[in-house]
């Protein structure tokens, strides 16, 4: 994981999944990984409620979350096992549990029409009652313009982060968070989101996203919220159910004009640009890796890449990528939104 995050240029990820106690016990004995590595790993981990709404969890410490797993009694059958727990209590109740323990939380991709706070709730407050939220979690299908214009959401960060769970290059970084840190450590970058020195969000495209627009979880049809509203969320080819996409949900609990927020960079990952140049089916194929790796070793990391190299310089490694490339950070790309389960696509203009 800490060779993947360098190759794509973060300084800093969460661990995922401290609360399952085999991969805490592995990061703890990798310490001090700060200092070797130069990627800092933050502790942190994602848990069901009682609602079935995602959390994310950050500490500054692996053994806050040894603490945390013991006064989650009784300690579900699955937390062995699974890096996701679901519990039995309610998100206020987890929030009480995580600040007593100098922890801090926020919803996970909090506009997905599954498990997320906003396809249960209305308000940060019908979910976390008296508990403040340190937090919120775009989500994929989400930009920060999304969130910007929700009165609830005033004053609170919004973090934009890859859900990753593994090191894969496509997934891994594929959104990320600039952040102004004072000291280079879990603490200090928890003081910064917390801190509201968050500088720049990126991340792909809110229509990329699986759930970006209004549709079927079947057959991917997709549907204003009128008509799915008119059929009564059902899909009248297939009977399939019709999710209400990120982007009218965080249009329903929009009003008003939207509050200053960070600028937003829309990115698209690099194996996803090769392989579309080279026009394959998968970013696994060989010379899309290859051509991957030709342009790491030239420049060093992916974000790099795809954000800071003058066009000429990447066109000496490949030159229609690096048109694709100029053409993403013109914004000229056009989008082919998701929706339903289905990641959108896209093609360079
Ligand atoms: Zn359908």
């Amino acid at each position: 994981m800490i060779s993947a995050a360098k190759k794509k240029g973060l300084s800093a990820i969460g661990s995922a999944d401290a609360l399952h106690p085999g991969w805490r016990r592995m990061w703890e004995d990798a310490v001090p990984i700060d200092t070797e590595d130069g990627v800092i790993v933050v502790p942190s981990a994602e848990v069901e409620d009682s609602n079935r709404v995602h959390h994310l969890i950050l500490m500054e410490e692996f053994s806050s979350f040894s603490e945390l797993h013991a006064i989650l009694e009784p300690v579900p059958k699955d937390l062995s096992h699974t890096g996701r727990p679901r519990l039995r209590i309610g998100g206020e109740e987890i929030a009480r549990r995580v600040h007593t323990l100098g922890g801090f939380i926020g919803p996970a991709h909090a506009f997905t029409p599954w498990t997320s706070l906003y396809a249960r709730h209305n308000s940060v407050r019908e979910c976390y009652g008296e508990e403040p939220i340190d937090f919120l979690e775009l989500g994929l299908s989400a930009d920060n313009s999304y969130g910007a214009s929700i009165p609830d959401l005033q004053g609170i960060p919004f973090l934009s982060s890859s859900d990753a769970h593994g090191p894969d290059p496509g997934r891994l970084g594929r959104e990320y968070t600039v952040l102004e840190v004072r000291e280079l450590s879990p603490a200090g970058i928890l003081e910064s989101i917390t801190g509201g020195h968050v500088i720049q969000n990126a991340g792909l495209f809110p229509e990329e996203g699986k759930y970006n627009r209004t549709a079927c979880s079947r057959c991917y049809r997709q549907y204003t919220l009128e008509e799915a509203g008119g059929l009564g969320w059902k899909c009248p080819d297939d009977g399939g159910k019709i999710k209400k996409g990120v982007r009218d949900r965080a249009r329903e609990l929009s009003c008003g004009s939207p509050h200053p927020r960070p600028p937003y960079r829309h990115l698209i990952p690099l194996p996803e640009i090769i392989r579309h140049v080279l026009s394959r089916k998968s970013s696994d194929c060989r010379d899309v890796r290859t051509l991957y790796e030709q342009f790491l070793a030239s420049f060093g990391d992916e974000i790099r890449v795809l954000t800071h190299v003058p066009v000429p310089d990447l066109s000496r490694v490949h030159e229609d990528t690096a048109m694709a490339i100029d053409s993403l950070r013109d914004g000229r790309v056009t989008l082919f939104p998701g929706g339903g389960g289905r990641y959108g696509t896209f093609s360079f203009e």
